[in-house]
């Protein structure tokens, strides 16, 4: 039932501090009421983020914050004073609606046991039994009751089967929410796509806190915004852009501004049907279907 996320980029951080920050995240959205809790997190121990990021580790547990921190604690396999440049870290607290409250129906849930894609969902969705059907017929295994492992069966089955290469996330992510019913908020990770991060809204909050000591330059892009809403094209719209060069940014992604308030007070609302993605430190934000009338530029608001 909560949601929050994490991404440093460029701003060195121990996998001790990223937990923490996660660990103190989830507290923080614990007045929505949960029964399980799960992270997702790099799983190397190197000393290089991108081959950190070639593997991921999650760890979870029914019951309290507190239950699942005493979990990462037994983790003899994890380095915690290993610092990470780049990382994106996970994290959910669970109110079960398809499955008991259990460690593996816990979030994050994942495609497959070596955690290529791993998810965190809120809501339910409607469609899931044909999606597991369509997935078993194609030989997935599932492991866990949930409505949610549906999503991360699905976006490793549409990217095993994608047309190029370069697919990004974002686009991917998109594909797969447009197969999906019901009400949903996502956070997405992967090994594919190493410091990256997507989320995605439909019927629940989510939004995004940013923080940079350097100038971040933001780029409405209302020209094209506005022609593709004249044809009524389907293609997804760059609603707001955000760069800061290549320079140190972190990124929060949370259910309520309450879990990032101690880290930032500038912060973007997704609406529904969002998709945000970071990449190389950037955030972009995509509307992914089209809907009659003019959407306000999307612009970083300064909490009080
Ligand atoms: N429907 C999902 C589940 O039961 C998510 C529940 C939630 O919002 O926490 O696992």
């Amino acid at each position: 039932c909560g949601i929050f996320a994490y991404l440093n980029y460029h701003v060195p951080r121990t996998r001790r501090e990223i937990l923490e920050i996660l660990l103190k995240g989830l507290l923080r959205l614990e007045y929505r009421g949960y029964d399980s809790a799960g992270v997702g997190i790099d799983g190397g121990n190197g000393k290089e983020w991108e081959a950190n990021a070639r593997s991921i580790q999650l760890i979870k547990q029914s019951g309290k914050v507190k239950a699942l921190d005493d979990e990462i604690t037994k983790q003899q396999d994890m380095d915690m004073d290993v610092e990470f440049d780049v990382h994106l870290g996970i994290a959910h607290t669970r109110w079960a609606t398809h499955g008991a409250p259990s460690p593996v129906n816990s979030h994050p849930q994942r495609s497959d046991k070596s955690n290529e894609f791993i998810v965190i969902h809120n809501g339910i969705i409607t469609n899931y039994k044909d999606l597991r059907k369509f997935l078993e017929s194609k030989g997935y295994e599932f492991e866990s009751e949930t409505d949610t492992e549906t999503i991360a069966k699905l976006v490793k089955y549409m990217y095993d089967n994608r047309e190029s290469e370069d697919l990004s996330f974002a686009t991917l992510v998109e594909r797969v929410t447009q197969q999906l019913e019901g009400a949903f908020v996502l956070v997405f990770k992967s090994v594919h796509y190493p410091g990256e991060a997507v989320g995605t809204r439909r019927g629940g909050p989510l939004l995004i806190g940013v923080k940079s000591d350097h100038k971040l330059s933001t780029d409405h892009i209302p020209i094209l915004y506005r022609s593709c809403t004249l044809l009524n094209c389907c293609v997804s719209n760059v609603l707001y852009c955000m760069s800061p060069d290549k320079k140190s940014v972190e990124y929060y992604f949370a259910s309520d501004a309450s879990a990032v308030i101690e880290h930032t007070n500038r912060v973007i609302f997704l609406e529904d049907d969002d998709v945000a993605a970071v990449t190389n430190g950037r955030l972009t934000i995509h509307r992914i279907k089209r809907t009659a009338g003019d959407h306000p530029a999307r612009a970083i608001q300064t909490l009080q």
